[in-house]
């Protein structure tokens, strides 16, 4: 185990997350070399120009993979994203968000399992916004073929190597005929006539069913506003922010960060629950496990799982999901039986 990946603390409690996930992939011994790089406000207070420095682009775009802290974008001034910049730059088209029940983490819902693949490169994040005239704007919400066969298609390959049964598109194409239509016409000539179980939901009716009982779904398919929306919701019904994991993955890189932002009220207090980043960081050893062909990263990955489940058994938790201890005692109360 020799990889070299890229991190990138971020901003907010990024650095804090980031610290807690690397200190405990290297207690571990995951057998990672870091590569520092810097992106977000973090990145400009450097002395960069842009929320995400070329420098850094060509550092994940080298070695293929990056464990992200979240970075806070900049409202207004003309800065994009990093967030969409990274996806964009990198082609990472597939995100895909595994929401699960945690031992220890009390919620109104129990044996949730599934996972959210959002389409992360076009819909309305396409960012073409036009002023008309004073006071009309227009945002464009771009759908293709390309795009949508190749998440769905993405979509089904995860479904069968994951042993996931089926699948829910959510979409609006009642109202949105042309744009979600063409996105569920890629689903269905991908994933009809599989063994791959496929549903379509309108997104308001999936919304409400989701928050009724989320047991009844296994894998939804979003594009990529909706996906973004629906993965908090999903969040919410396993605990939080704190414990929804992600990774945005292309066919030539991959990028792991958790579903949540800087959180900027409680950044550098240490009241950060690192786990969402350390569970996004055994995404990343399963994706090391099966890139570079080397099942230790998986067996590492299973043992950091095993620590957190059970530390969160023994009621050893941050105060996001009803605990005492803070980012750093928690991630030395994960090392700890490591
Ligand atoms: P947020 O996710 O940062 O915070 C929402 C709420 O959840 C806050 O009350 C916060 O304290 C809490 N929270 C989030 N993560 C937590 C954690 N790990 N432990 C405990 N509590 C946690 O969302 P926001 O406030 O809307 O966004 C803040 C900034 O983050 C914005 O600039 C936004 O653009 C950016 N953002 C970045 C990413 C990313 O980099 N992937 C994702 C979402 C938002």
């Amino acid at each position: 185990m020799t990889a070299t990946c890229v991190r990138i603390p971020g901003d907010g409690i990024g650095p804090e997350v980031c610290d807690a996930a690397v200190r405990i992939l290297e207690a571990a011994s995951a057998g990672i070399e870091w590569d520092e790089q810097l992106a977000g406000v973090a990145a400009l207070d450097a002395g960069a120009e842009d929320v995400l420095p070329e420098s850094t682009l060509a550092a994940v775009r080298r070695h293929g993979i990056a464990l992200k802290g979240p970075c806070t974008t900049p409202i207004g001034g003309g800065f994009s994203s990093v967030n969409v910049a990274l996806r964009r730059g990198l082609d990472l088209y597939g995100a895909v968000r595994p929401v699960r029940n945690l031992d220890g983490v009390e919620t109104r819902f129990k044996g949730v399992d599934l996972v959210v693949i959002r389409e992360n490169t076009e819909g309305l994040y396409s960012g073409i916004e036009n002023t008309v005239t004073e006071g009309v704007v227009t945002s464009l919400k771009v759908a293709t073929v390309r795009a949508s066969r190749r998440i769905a298609r993405f979509a089904l390959d995860y479904a069968r190597s994951r042993g996931r049964k089926r699948v829910t598109v959510f979409h609006k194409a009642n109202i949105m005929k042309l744009s979600d239509g063409l996105f569920l016409d890629c689903a269905r000539e991908v994933f009809v006539g599989t063994e791959i179980e496929y549903e379509e939901r309108i997104i308001d009716a999936g919304c409400m069913r989701l928050v009724q009982d989320p047991t009844q779904f296994d894998m939804l398919l979003c594009e990529n506003l909706y996906g973004d929306v629906v993965s908090d919701l999903c969040a919410g019904l396993v605990g939080g922010l704190g414990v929804t994991p992600g990774a945005n993955i292309g066919d030539s890189g991959a990028v792991f960060e958790a579903v949540h932002g800087s959180a900027p009220d409680i950044a550098g207090q240490d009241l950060a629950n690192p786990l969402a980043l350390v569970m996004s960081s055994v995404m990343l050893l399963n994706y090391l496990a099966e890139r570079d062909g080397d099942e230790a990263y998986r067996e590492c990955g299973a043992r950091i799982r095993d620590a957190y489940d059970a530390a969160l058994r023994a009621g050893q938790k941050t105060r996001d999901i009803g605990g005492s201890l803070g980012t750093r005692a928690f991630a030395d109360a994960i090392i700890a039986r490591l």
